[in-house]
């Protein structure tokens, strides 16, 4: 790929960093961001800054001072803001956007999915489950304040420790990265004994067992779905994709 300027990757996911991987082996200038929150993160291969740009306008301001040419929006499904804000800053500053999200995960026969907006929504729906049900939060620790009232007993799996005070009364914390393995969270499930899981519908094969191993031991899953893309914003769904448009505009 032959083009003067930085191609600037939005990331923190698993595709963020096989994107870097590839440009970088194509020599395209690239330098990918993270916004800082997991401890001791995986980074990407290249040049890689770390923390918020400030909003929509500082990221505005990023993309004039560092000469960006294209910026590929490979950010979690679920962390809307950063999205909005690149939508808004490539919009404003004439800087063609590609935005790269994986496909989330489609229930399969045998399968208990409740699916449900938000995870305040979540926490509303566990009352079914009763009082004292055993739940598995794999929601990480975004968001976690959403349950902090439910009177349920909680095992809660993050990347780093959450804050005490967004916990409910009755939760374990197990500080744990993906990839995951099916045996491993067949064991999980088994030894916490737990009557529902709670997943948000990230997608990908990294964090895809706990589905396989809800469904084969009976655990029903309330499936937060994603939050809706900006209006007017069509995704990619993979890497070799937006490889592909970033060539067609270099
Ligand atoms: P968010 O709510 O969409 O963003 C909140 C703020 O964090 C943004 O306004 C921005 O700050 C900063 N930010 C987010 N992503 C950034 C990035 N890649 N580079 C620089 N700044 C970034 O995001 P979030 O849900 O907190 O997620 C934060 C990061 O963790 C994302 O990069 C995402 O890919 C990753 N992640 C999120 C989840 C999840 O469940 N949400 C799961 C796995 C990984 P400024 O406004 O100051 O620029």
């Amino acid at each position: 790929m032959s083009a003067t300027g930085t191609v600037l990757i939005l990331g923190g996911t698993a595709e963020a960093r096989r994107l870097a991987t590839t440009l970088h082996e194509q020599r395209v200038d690239v330098v990918s961001s993270l916004a800082g929150r997991v401890p001791d993160p995986v980074l990407p291969r290249g040049e890689v800054r770390v923390g918020g740009f400030g909003g929509a306008d500082g990221l505005a301001g990023y993309l004039t001072g560092r000469g960006v040419r294209a910026v590929v929006d490979a950010t979690h499904p679920f962390a809307a803001r950063i999205t909005a804000n690149a939508v808004d800053a490539c919009a404003r500053t004439g800087t063609p956007l590609v935005v790269l999200r994986r496909p989330a995960w489609r229930p399969q026969a045998g399968d208990s999915w409740l699916c449900v907006p938000d995870q305040a929504a979540a926490a509303s729906s566990l009352t079914a489950f009763g009082h004292d049900a055993r739940v598995f939060l794999s929601t990480g620790r975004q968001g976690v304040a959403a349950f902090r009232d439910c009177p349920q007993r909680f095992w809660l799996r993050a990347v780093g420790p959450p804050d005490d005070a967004d916990l409910p009364s009755r939760c374990e914390v197990i500080l744990q990265r993906g990839p995951f393995t099916l045996d491993g969270e067949r064991r999980l499930f088994n030894s916490t004994h737990v009557d529902v899981l709670v997943s948000k519908n990230s997608g990908g094969p990294m964090t895809a067992a706990k589905l396989t191993a809800a469904r084969d031991l009976g655990i029903p899953v309330v499936m937060v779905e994603r939050p809706p893309l900006p209006p007017g914003v069509r995704a990619m769904t993979g890497v070799e994709e937006a490889v592909a448009d970033l060539q067609r505009m270099a």
